[in-house]
């Protein structure tokens, strides 16, 4: 059989779709291969079909069992042997499947990475005619990745042990940096690269500002969606339940899923998805990954996700048929919080730092109005012009965007002045003529630019400051030090008009009091008043500040504003002793 007739046969595609058929004849040649392609695009049947042209086995590494299996499963039903090796079975059924490797019965042999490293399954490799090696979800391997995996590192050893043996690399998502790590890691030679458009053309993005815990926001959104399958993620596994049941009791029918549900509820719920007997799944983001159900027509977030990369792969869960799907992300300044907290609780590691700068990219992705496909393009250095109609900024009406030139140029100016040496709050003070003293210290207050910022507020100028940011017009450096970039030095010469959606400037003055932006984003004027109390208090006492309260503390305070015992326990750092301590007084400042 040729390439096609296999394609016809075994998979039953008439057609490559693009960037199948190079890959497929790398991997015929013998060359090592580097693919990144959406979810969706269709990596798998480039290192299966390529196997059934060849005489021996492909050994595919991937990182979850669930996904294995069902690649199996899969294969074996399009009629082609294949296997998996994993600490589920038992010495039985591992046996057997060794024996039929070695009786060539097997063409296609998933394994997880930490098999790679067991001295004897390695010496059975080296006996048995292996094809070449996959390696599936690659950005695994690099820590400027999302998802870093310290058994995957190892796999450096394939070339080590197996240097004849190609490797064809496989994932959705990766920055340059992600792929330079994969090549190097993985000691790929001169590998056939294929980097396919990101652009998922038929699927629309919006993302809003949750109100309250965004429920109204998901109904309205679901009237568009009668009767069409879904996928709902929220962050905890308690709330995919309060949704599924808010849900359920508003007469749409809608299942949780966990990983702390009994394993038949899980395998029902799952079954009963795919087989568009539930249209709806509130899931924790453990679910979907791999999902081989192509008419998922919306995928909802009901929390900010904490990477770009994991957004884009869960949206990219919906519309794999090429119809039109929709989805839409809520998120509000609590998550970014929220998901600050995970990553301070993680061991101090490189990968620690790359997670706050990530988690930093996807607030500013929310927040933009950029084009949101040019957005996600860019991040994964990926050009692209703005989509036009698949998203909501691009659809946003003119009317609703005022031109904020001038106050960039002030702001960038001011950046100018104090040398590229400050943070943005404080060139914002500056610009607002503050009195801090650090300004009074560094003589900014005789600088031209030393309050003419009357005009916006400090979170309106804040916003500004974002936009810049998002438009490329700044870099955040060491320290958090804002630099121009060449094309800010434009916008200062008056080369570039800049616009802002008018909702964001009027959204923040109205929560300008109660708080928010990213790097602000709890109550300011709170948290103050709640530091003097702890002053007062540490100073009656005669204790340090930090015995009374953290500073995590007090911003979780004046994030999560308690105003009764019951939520005040549910406050980082906050016990029963604790509140007996100093509950009471703190609750007086929060309820005034
Ligand atoms: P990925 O691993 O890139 O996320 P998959 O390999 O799971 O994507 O493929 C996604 C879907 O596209 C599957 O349902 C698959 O059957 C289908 N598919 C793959 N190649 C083709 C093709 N050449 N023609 C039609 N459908 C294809």
């Amino acid at each position: 059989m040729n390439k096609l007739e296999t394609l016809e046969h075994y998979f039953g595609h008439a057609a490559f779709r693009p960037f199948q058929e190079e890959v497929v004849d790398a991997i015929l040649k013998r060359e090592d291969v580097l693919m990144i392609l959406p979810t969706g695009g269709g990596k798998s049947l480039c290192y299966q079909l390529p196997t059934l042209l060849m005489e021996g086995i492909t050994v595919v590494v991937s990182p979850l069992l669930a996904l294995m299996h069902d690649q199996v499963v899969a294969l074996k039903a399009n009629g082609i042997p294949a296997a998996m090796l994993s600490s589920m079975q038992d010495l039985e059924e591992s046996q057997q499947i060794e024996q039929e490797l070695r009786a060539g019965k097997i063409k296609l042999l998933y394994v997880a990475p930490e098999r790679l490293t067991n001295a004897y399954f390695l010496n059975m490799l080296h006996q048995l005619p292996i094809n070449f090696f996959v390696i599936d979800e690659a950005h695994c391997v690099s820590e400027w990745g999302h998802e870093f995996r310290e058994n995957y590192r190892r796999l450096s050893l394939l070339k080590e042990q197996f240097a004849t043996t190609p490797i064809a690399a496989f994932t959705a998502t990766a920055t340059r940096a992600v792929e330079e790590d994969i090549a190097a890691n993985l000691g790929l030679e001169e590998p056939m690269r294929v980097r396919g458009s990101l652009f998922r053309e038929n699927l629309t993005i919006s993302a809003r500002h949750r109100i309250k815990d965004g429920r109204s926001q998901l109904i309205e959104f679901l009237k568009n969606h009668q009767g069409e399958s879904g996928i709902i993620y929220t962050l905890s596994r308690k709330s995919t339940e309060a949704v599924a049941h808010y849900l359920q009791e508003k007469g749409v029918e809608a299942q949780a899923y966990h990983a702390g549900l009994p394993i038949e509820q899980k395998n029902k719920t799952y079954a009963d998805f795919v087989s568009d007997k539930v249209q709806i799944v509130v899931a924790t983001i453990a679910f979907g990954m791999g999902i081989d159900k192509s008419n998922i027509r919306f995928v909802v977030h009901m929390t900010m996700p904490k990477t770009l990369e994991n957004f884009y792969q869960e949206i990219g869960r919906a519309g794999r048929d090429g119809l039109e799907a929709e989805t839409l992300l809520l998120f509000s300044a609590q998550d970014i919080v929220q998901q600050k907290m995970f990553i301070e609780d993680l061991p101090e590691t490189p990968y620690k730092e790359h997670a706050f700068n990530k988690l930093d990219a996807m607030v500013r992705f929310a927040n933009s109005e950029n084009c949101r496909h040019q957005l996600i393009a860019a991040y994964f250095d990926d050009r692209m012009e703005a989509c036009k109609d698949k998203c909501d900024n691009c659809t946003a009406p003119e009317s609703e965007k005022v031109d904020i030139t001038t106050a960039a140029r002030m702001l960038l100016s001011t950046m100018l002045r104090t040398e590229q040496n400050f943070g943005l709050h404080y060139v914002i003070d500056v610009l607002k003529g503050s009195k801090e003293q650090r300004v009074l210290q560094n003589g900014h207050d005789t600088l031209s630019v030393y309050g003419i910022g009357d005009e916006y507020s400090k979170n309106q100028w804040l916003t500004i400051g974002d936009k810049l940011l998002e438009l490329g017009a700044v870099e955040i450096g060491e320290f958090k030090v804002y630099k121009l970039t060449n094309y800010g030095a434009e916008v200062i010469k008056g080369v570039h008009t800049i616009d802002l959606k008018k909702e964001r400037l009027t959204v923040q003055k109205a929560e300008a009091k109660k708080r928010v932006t990213y790097f602000n984003d709890y109550d300011v004027e709170v948290y103050d008043k709640l530091r003097e109390l702890r002053t007062q208090i540490a100073s009656q006492k005669g204790i340090p500040p930090y015995i009374v309260f953290s500073d995590k503390t007090l911003k979780d305070l004046s994030v999560k504003l308690p105003r009764n015992k019951e939520d005040m326990l549910e406050v980082h750092g906050i016990g029963e002793v604790k509140f007996e301590r100093y509950g009471k007084v703190f609750l007086e400042i929060l309820n005034a």
